[in-house]
């Protein structure tokens, strides 16, 4: 029976192809053994959509990616496509499909896998059990209103400026996912600008409050001050369920986040628009955080693992299939410890192994999960 499950699956560049090989092992799993099919259809972008199609993204891969109920995304990049002009570049293919897409929330997990604890710079007793989700606005603000630009000044200086702009309607749809996502997990929103001193910051509290007046009533809010926030994230992170918060103060405090979990290779995201009117799925892209790792790609050395943490957001977010997603990321922490580890989350004591044999791991760990 063909699947409704309508999934495009970008590959890209360097270990983009090795992590998603992996991640489709993972689906065959899921097809064999809890009958999850999914309707696959393959596409290039970045260098390798360059290489063979003339540019990072084509209309036809475009088209496709937003007709798909989700897309599943590798990385883009390497070295070789450094020279190229500015609109053939890889990651333009990735940005387009972003903004075409529209998807204007960001969402990065910052989890913490008991056996990977020590590889945290902090505590141990501050990291371990971590689970906090950073909910980023991916389409507004610093990074993309106006005015914004160079100017000469009549005194022979140069004066470069960006607008923090944010309309009512902008931050009521992040603040909709933002309770949306604390429903999901443990009911809890800290929503983070600074109100002290910027314009935007005082309008974003405000909706922020009105909207949780009106439909966020079973959700814990309070509101913080972005600095204020960048400290209690290293100091005590636990406090934290969903913190939602503009591009720009997202754009570091999911970086500062990312990293009480160690490693790159271990950090999904997805990126959500949307909902379609008729299906109410919202248009979506799942991808690792890291890029194509030019100096490792080929030598079967990747972490398929934030790859397949991306996947179980995917099954939770796009799809609902809430008990696959915690299938996939209690097998990724059986996996992890048993042992197993690819040279980026290396520890002493660990057997080093390769993208194949961590993708075999998890494989493991699944069929014994479902014993
Ligand atoms: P990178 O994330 O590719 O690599 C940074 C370092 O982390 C490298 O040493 C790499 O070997 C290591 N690393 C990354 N992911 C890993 C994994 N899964 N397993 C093991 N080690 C891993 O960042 P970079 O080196 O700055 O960029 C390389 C290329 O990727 C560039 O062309 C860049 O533009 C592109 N890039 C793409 C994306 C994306 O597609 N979303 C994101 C970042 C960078």
């Amino acid at each position: 029976m063909a699947s409704n499950r309508k999934v495009m699956v970008l590959p890209g560049d360097g270990i983009g192809k090795e992590v998603m090989a992996s991640n489709m092992q993972i689906m065959d799993w899921l097809a064999k053994h809890r009958s999850l099919d999914f309707d696959v259809s393959e596409g290039l972008v970045g260098g390798a959509a360059y290489d063979a199609e003339g540019a990072p993204l084509s209309d036809e891969t475009l088209a496709d990616s937003i007709a798909a109920d989700a897309v599943l995304f590798g990385a883009v990049g390497g070295p070789q496509y450094d020279d190229l002009p500015f609109e053939m570049k890889p990651e333009r293919g990735l940005l387009a499909l972003r903004k075409e897409m529209d998807l204007f929330a960001n969402l990065r997990p910052a989890m913490v896998f008991a056996p990977l604890v020590a590889a945290s710079t902090l505590r141990s007793d501050l990291v371990s059990g971590l689970d906090i989700m950073i909910l980023r606005e991916l389409c507004g603000g610093s990074y993309f209103a106006e005015p914004r630009g160079i100017e000469e000044l009549p005194d022979g200086q140069k004066k470069g400026y960006d607008t923090n702009a944010y309309t009512t309607s902008e931050i009521e749809r992040i603040g909709r996912v933002a309770f949306d996502l604390a429903r999901k997990r443990a009911g809890r929103v800290t929503s983070v600008e600074k109100s002290n001193v910027m314009f935007s910051g005082v309008l974003w509290r405000e909706v922020i409050t009105a909207l949780h007046e009106k439909e966020g009533s079973d959700i814990a809010l309070n509101h913080m001050f972005a600095d204020n926030c960048a400290m209690q994230l290293v100091r005590q992170p636990k406090q934290f369920d969903v913190i939602v918060t503009d591009n720009l103060f997202g754009d570091l405090l999911s970086d500062c986040a990312a990293m009480l979990t160690g490693s790159l290779g271990m950090l999904p995201s997805a990126s959500l628009g949307a909902p379609d009117p008729e299906t109410g799925l919202p248009q979506a892209m799942y991808e690792p955080v890291h890029g194509s790792a030019p100096d490792i790609a080929g030598q079967n050395k990747a972490n398929p693992l934030a790859q397949l943490l991306s996947f179980a957001m995917m099954l939770r977010y796009s799809f609902g299939q809430m008990e696959e997603a915690d299938l996939v990321e209690q097998a990724v922490d059986r996996a992890l410890a048993s042992g197993k580890r690819t040279g980026d989350i290396m520890s002493e004591g660990c057997e080093l192994v390769g993208t194949d044999g961590m993708t075999r791991a998890v494989l493991d760990a699944l069929d014994e999960l479902a014993r």
